[in-house]
């Protein structure tokens, strides 16, 4: 993946974390809001039922303003102006809850002027709906000294009782948070392949790099000892220095199938484009290639008319050289070559072999990067699987097409497709 991809999908998806963030953070603020609210709500009704029925019991009028007061999150005065008697009013209490459907956990007291102290009442646990007898008398609720006859609630479990309401934002705050760990993950881990991916591309390319001047060194040493008037007296001596030259020139070829995909991976692709005629050069390739084969095993079809394409002609020779290569090293036996040129609705370079052939599904993967066919025992020719890479990436980057079409002992023909618009 390039950089700028990655430093795009980066910061989007940096921008979208906080947004989600903010988001589930503003709707997790929002709904407890509304939950204290809507809690509120009925834990007012329930206490202004309660004060009602306590004044029809004592038989007095409850004030104009202020009978239930807020003091704190949790903490609720009411303040009836009568005498309150403790278990009518717990009585009330457990009743009223019940008909609100609250089930909450809350505790009372009630304010004695005799002593001016708060009487504390009795916890009242949701659960079993019943007193909870241990009446703890050293526990002690804030009084307040503007009030005189007055009660006093606390909902100790005020938060759980919010947040049980809270399940379903609960849950969709938890899948996002999980997204949103599973995101960064799956970006460390891209980001660690990346760096992986670079370092290993840097050690092939440096380390190619290196082989180029010994190599470039026992090519001018072998071409010396070849021309030299003893060795070509002596057959053997011949012989072996024709071997260090080939397998030398093998060695060669390799080293830059492997730097040129290292370059056409470095940037994109920068073609120095020419015009050149098919014809001419696929001519030059193929007397080039039928040195490597005996006998007459390559045939070249030309096209009747010139044929003239913008191309990068380094690139293409090499494009054309790998694909015949390529034929050669997969027909074992008695290779039949043929390069086709014709011009109809486009222009098509056919390399056309009675090799092994290919089947389907691995067609469908010959270009990838270090793609090989699995053969098991069938044949035995080494590479690297970057070949069809660097044929695919090239042509792509001319604009033309690369077609395959093979059968499994029958042969293969590799078709490049050039766009008639781009003819010259
Ligand atoms: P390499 O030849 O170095 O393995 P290539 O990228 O050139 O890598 O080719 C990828 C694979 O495609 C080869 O390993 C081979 O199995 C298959 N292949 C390529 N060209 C031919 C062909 N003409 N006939 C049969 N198989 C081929």
């Amino acid at each position: 993946m390039p950089n700028y991809l990655i430093q795009r999908l980066l910061i989007l998806g940096g921008l979208s974390i906080i947004g989600i963030l903010f988001m589930q953070s503003y709707w997790l603020l929002k709904t407890w809001d509304i939950k204290d609210k809507e809690f509120d709500q009925s834990v007012n009704i329930v206490l202004r039922n309660v004060a009602q029925r306590m004044a029809r019991y004592n038989g007095s009028i409850l004030p104009k303003t202020g009978l239930i007061q807020r003091r704190s999150s949790n903490y609720y005065a009411v303040n009836i102006n009568s005498a309150i008697d403790p278990a009518i009013l717990e009585q009330y209490l457990i009743q009223e809850f019940s008909n609100q459907a609250m089930n909450i956990d809350f505790e009372y007291a009630v304010y004695d002027c005799f002593s001016d102290d708060l009487v504390y009442g009795n916890y009242c646990s949701a659960e079993n709906n019943t007193l909870n007898q241990l009446k703890d008398s050293k526990k002690k609720l804030p009084k307040f000294d503007d009030l005189v006859y007055y009660f006093v609630v606390r909902f100790p479990s005020r938060e759980s009782f919010l947040l049980a309401n809270m399940k379903m934002t609960i849950t969709f705050t938890s899948l996002s948070i999980l997204a949103i760990i599973f995101f960064v993950y799956s970006m460390w881990v891209i980001l660690t392949q990346k760096r992986l991916s670079e370092l290993q591309k840097d050690f092939i390319n440096n380390m190619t790099h290196e082989f180029k001047t010994p190599l470039s060194s026992v090519k001018i040493a072998a071409d010396v000892l070849a021309n030299d008037e003893e060795i070509k007296k002596n057959k053997r001596l011949h012989r072996y220095t024709q071997i260090i030259r080939e397998q030398n020139q093998r060695l060669n070829d390799q080293v830059e199938k492997v730097l040129n995909i290292a370059r056409l991976e470095k940037d994109s692709i920068e073609l120095k484009k020419d015009i050149i005629e098919l014809n001419q050069t696929l001519n030059e390739i193929v007397t080039n290639e039928a040195l490597k084969l005996p006998d007459d095993h390559i045939h070249f079809q030309t096209w009747h008319q010139p044929v003239f394409v913008m191309a990068d002609k380094l690139h293409f020779v090499n494009v054309i050289t790998n694909m015949i290569d390529n034929a050669i090293k997969y027909s074992p036996n008695n290779p039949e070559v043929k390069i086709i040129l014709e011009e109809k609705d486009a222009i098509f370079v056919h390399i056309k072999d009675n090799g092994i052939g290919i089947d389907k599904e691995s067609q469908k993967k010959l270009f990838d990067k270090f793609y090989r066919v699995s053969t098991g025992d069938v044949h035995n020719v080494k590479g690297f699987g970057l070949g069809l890479y660097y044929v695919k990436n090239i042509c792509a980057a001319h604009g033309w097409n690369i077609q395959v079409q093979s059968e499994p002992g029958k042969g293969t023909t590799f078709s490049i497709v050039i766009p008639k618009q781009l003819k010259i």
